[in-house]
Parts: structure tokens; C-alpha cells; sequence
């Protein structure tokens, strides 16, 4: 895909979709490209506001509108951009933790309140039997009685997310990929699953500010044209194409 060739070697700094999409800072600890100076930070806020103007062709363009709540309608040079946002925001995430896992800089965050869960005897022993990998995942569980665990740590990237699904779904991988050796083969699935319960939810409306974040984030974010089950996250709708449908011309 054209874009992707651009993405490769996009100069533009990357934006901190997070915090616009009130899913806290990004601070996993490779964020170090966004450690912005002064003038990527004015950069930044100025591509955030900006609405289309053809001199300045970010590849994805600049958001119109949210459709139906699922997609983002985006204006580029070309055309029409359509992004499915948690498609694409899940990549954005799945990209960043893999990164920070691989590095070991996975950064906790303690929650404000600690979550208390209703657990099944095999999430205790899961919990129990799986500190180190909680822990190379960024997350801090203890048991709290016979039926209940709590989350006390969780990685600041993902602070925003609901656990209460998030957790549960993390010990279930664990316990199907069994012993630790196994795991570490896996460890990109259950990021995988972090991410999607991480990923702003469809149905939630953003704002222009936070659609553009996303755009621009995914125009800084590797593989971000497909999401981690390998659909694609947008597609590109040409004046052409639409031309043609309109019989425009003709
Ligand atoms: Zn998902």
C-alpha cells in the first residue's frame, strides 16, 4: 500500500493519541521518540486542530466526522480515508507493548484503588503459579482471600482500560499456554488480548482532536493498515472512485 511506504520513514513526530483519548500518557517507557522538545509539542498541537489543507498532505488525512460511532471519516489528498478506530488503536497499542516487553521497559502504573475481582480457584492458582509473567507484562495481581484477587499495578499505557474483562481474559491465555516456556513463545498473544481490551470501544465518540491523534499516530505506528487479527484497520475511498459512483463526468 502507498501509505505504508510513507509511514516507513514518516518524519512527523509522533502524537500522544493516550492522552487525547484520555487513555493516560504513553508512558511505557519507549515513548522516548515522543519526549517532546517544545517545538514537537507545538507541531503536534497544531496538526491536532488542523482541518485539510492540501499543502500539507499527512498521509491519512484529517478527520471530518465519526460514523456511527465505529469509524472515523477522514479527508486526504486523495480522497475519503475510512479507519475503523479500535482496529486501529489496538494495532497502535499492540505495537507499543510488544516494543516495551522486548526492551523490559514495561512501566507500572499502581492504580488509585486498588481492583478487587471475583476469582475461580484456577485464576488463584493461575495468579499464584504466574508472578514472573504478570510481572513481564506489567501487571501486579496478589491474592486476597479464597475467592477474590486484586490488581494493585498496571502497565501506565493501558491505565484506562477495564480490567475487570481485561484481567480475566489475561489469566485465561496464560492458563491455555500453561508452563512458563510455552509462554514466553505466546507472551505476543496476550499482548494481543491487552491491547483489544485496552483499545477505545466502538461506540464511544471522539473528538476531532482525538480522531486526528489517532490518524497521526497511525501514521507513526508500524503495520498500523492491519489490526492484530489481520483485518485491515482503513481503507481509501479516491475523489475518482467517487466520481465514478456519481457518475460525475459522464
Ligand atoms: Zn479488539
Amino acid at each position: 500500500m502507498r501509505f505504508e511506504q510513507r509511514f516507513s520513514h514518516s518524519p512527523s513526530s509522533p502524537l500522544n493519541v493516550y492522552s487525547a483519548l484520555g487513555l493516560d500518557k504513553m508512558s511505557d517507557g519507549i515513548s522516548s521518540s515522543s519526549s517532546s522538545s517544545s517545538t514537537t509539542a507545538t507541531t503536534s498541537n497544531q496538526s491536532l486542530e488542523s482541518s485539510f489543507d492540501p499543502d500539507n498532505d499527512a498521509p491519512l488525512g484529517y478527520a471530518l466526522a465519526q460514523l456511527h460511532e465505529i469509524y472515523i471519516l477522514a479527508e486526504n489528498v486523495q480522497g475519503l480515508v475510512l479507519v475503523d478506530m479500535h482496529a486501529a488503536h489496538e494495532r497502535i497499542l499492540y505495537e507499543r507493548l510488544k516494543k516495551a516487553v522486548k526492551t523490559g521497559k514495561i512501566i507500572r502504573q499502581p492504580l488509585l484503588i486498588p481492583l478487587s475481582l471475583p476469582a475461580e480457584s484456577l485464576e488463584l492458582a493461575t495468579v499464584e503459579s504466574s508472578q514472573d509473567i504478570l510481572e513481564k507484562l506489567g501487571l501486579v495481581i496478589d491474592i486476597l482471600n479464597t475467592n477474590t484477587l486484586v490488581v494493585r499495578e498496571v502497565p501506565s499505557s493501558l491505565y484506562k482500560a477495564d480490567f475487570s474483562r481485561l484481567i480475566p481474559a489475561v489469566l485465561r491465555d496464560i492458563e491455555q499456554f500453561g508452563n512458563t516456556d510455552i509462554i514466553n513463545e505466546k507472551i505476543d498473544n496476550i499482548l494481543s488480548t491487552m491491547s483489544c481490551h485496552s483499545a477505545v470501544r466502538s461506540h464511544r465518540k471522539l473528538t476531532l482532536p482525538e480522531m486526528n491523534a489517532l490518524l497521526r499516530d497511525m501514521e507513526n505506528t508500524q503495520k498500523s493498515g492491519q489490526c492484530n487479527h489481520g483485518r485491515p484497520t482503513w481503507t481509501q475511498i479516491g475523489i475518482l472512485e467517487l466520481d465514478r459512483l456519481f457518475m460525475r463526468g459522464k
